[in-house]
């Protein structure tokens, strides 16, 4: 390692708290799908940001909106209007479903955001003159806070989020957690309904999980749930922050399937690297949030709002949807036919650009061996690799990427089973 990698590392042991598990390599650059280290070398990164930079590292169309925003207002207060709010709003809820928009600046505070809102609308007596009847949803004052959520999902690291997530080993040491999480076993339709009571107001799912090991909910799974949600008065809700804006091959994971939720959440890709979340919330949902109800200092800014603006346009005239539909093919089909002559692949599994191969072994020497040959790739769950390639990596680049990976896993191939090597 270089003495200038060196001396950026030391001063992270000294002032940066440890609560990251980091690789020894220090990141300057990045343009597209590729990431220059302070090592002097170049590397291919299919896992760009844990999904944020979805559009690919400093896409020079974000890159512009950056400057030319910034050069007229970096930050508004929510209690004026701005012109690139309101538009960023408009068209997510025109990509998606009509509805209102909370902007948030994270993952974590969208989830916040769709918690205390299913807490309003369970159990504040609904705004001046929507009744229950009127108002569709809107049927609140009956003490509903429970929210049924899944095995293994993520939802983030504040402590609401983090309740919400249903993973034991991300709660540890952080209890009391905040009540009226409901947890069942993800895909098991009978188990939600087993688990709604008069107390219910809500079921979260990511139609994807992504940190869960890449695992798909079924088609009928979601389309139930949602018969159950209206069937109860329960609200639907997609955390599409890792899934939305792209990643699987249509906007949203869920528009493969046909089911919309009620509410949507979104990050990640959303902004292009810049930081900035969003709920999208059905009409009369979002209106249980009255002035003074919810707030937030900096969501929504017209910078951040100039790169949602910059993301849409990009993936729509770059035409990115129609390239992750051509290309997840082609990765998915190297990755099968590797399969055949690997038995430590057990299955490649994912949708569009976001892919999980589930290893016998354990994945992180796996992703050490990856990097020493410059490529960037992720392991979650201990023995899934998670490739989230941005939507506008080249087929040469996925060729490269595929040809490291076929080396290392052909490498690998010896490596005894996972279940010795104590996988986590
Ligand atoms: C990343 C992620 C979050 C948390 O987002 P942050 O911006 O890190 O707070 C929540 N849900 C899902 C599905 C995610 O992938």
């Amino acid at each position: 390692m270089s003495a200038s990698s060196q001396r950026v590392i030391e001063q992270y042991d000294k002032y940066v708290m440890n609560t990251y598990v980091r690789n020894a390599l220090v990141i300057t650059k990045g343009k597209g799908s590729r990431v220059w280290g302070l090592d002097g070398h170049e590397y291919l990164d299919l896992f760009p940001g844990w999904g944020v930079s979805g559009l690919g590292y400093n896409h020079p169309w974000v890159m512009t909106a950056i400057r030319g925003q910034s050069s007229r207002l970096i930050h508004l207060s929510n209690n004026y209007y701005h012109p690139l709010q309101a538009k960023a709003a408009k068209q997510l809820a025109e990509l998606a479903f009509d509805g209102k928009v909370f902007f948030t600046n994270s993952g974590a505070e969208a989830v916040e955001t769709a918690v205390k809102l299913t807490r309003r609308w369970g159990q504040a007596p609904p705004p001046n003159g929507a009744t229950g009847s009127s108002a569709g949803h809107l049927v609140g004052g009956r003490g509903r806070y429970e929210i049924i959520v899944m095995e293994r999902s993520f939802h983030g690291r504040t402590m609401a989020a983090l309740s919400a997530t249903g993973q034991p080993k991300y709660q540890r040491g952080f209890e009391p957690l905040v009540p009226g999480f409901i947890r069942v076993p993800f895909n098991d339709l009978a188990a939600v309904e087993q688990a709604v009571t008069p107390k219910t107001a809500a079921v979260l799912v990511e139609p994807i999980q992504g940190e869960g090991g890449v695992r798909m909910a079924d088609g009928e799974f979601l389309r139930g749930l949602r018969r159950l949600c209206d069937e109860r008065k329960l609200l639907l809700i997609f955390d599409e922050i890792q899934t939305g804006m792209g990643r699987t091959g249509t906007w949203f994971a869920y528009q493969h399937g046909g089911v919309a939720p009620d509410l949507l959440l979104l990050a990640k890709t959303l902004g292009g690297g810049f930081p900035i979340g969003a709920v999208l919330a059905k009409r009369s949902i979002a209106d249980v949030l009255t002035p003074g109800t919810h707030a937030t200092t900096y969501g929504g800014n017209p910078l951040g709002c100039a790169c949602i603006l910059a993301v849409i346009e990009a993936v729509t005239k770059q035409q990115l949807l129609e390239r992750v539909n051509t290309l997840s093919p082609y990765l998915v089909t190297r990755l099968t036919a590797l399969q055949q002559h690997l038995p430590i692949i057990r299955e490649v599994r994912g949708l569009g650009f976001m892919i999980g191969i589930e290893l016998t072994v354990d994945g992180r020497p796996i992703v050490d061996a990856c990097r020493a040959k410059r490529l960037l790739i992720n392991c979650t769950q201990g023995t899934v690799l998670r490739l989230l390639p941005a939507m506008t990596i080249t087929k040469a680049q996925l060729e490269r990427a595929l040809s490291i990976l076929e080396d290392v896993l052909t490498h690998h191939a010896g490596t005894r089973p996972a279940s010795a090597a104590q996988a986590v």
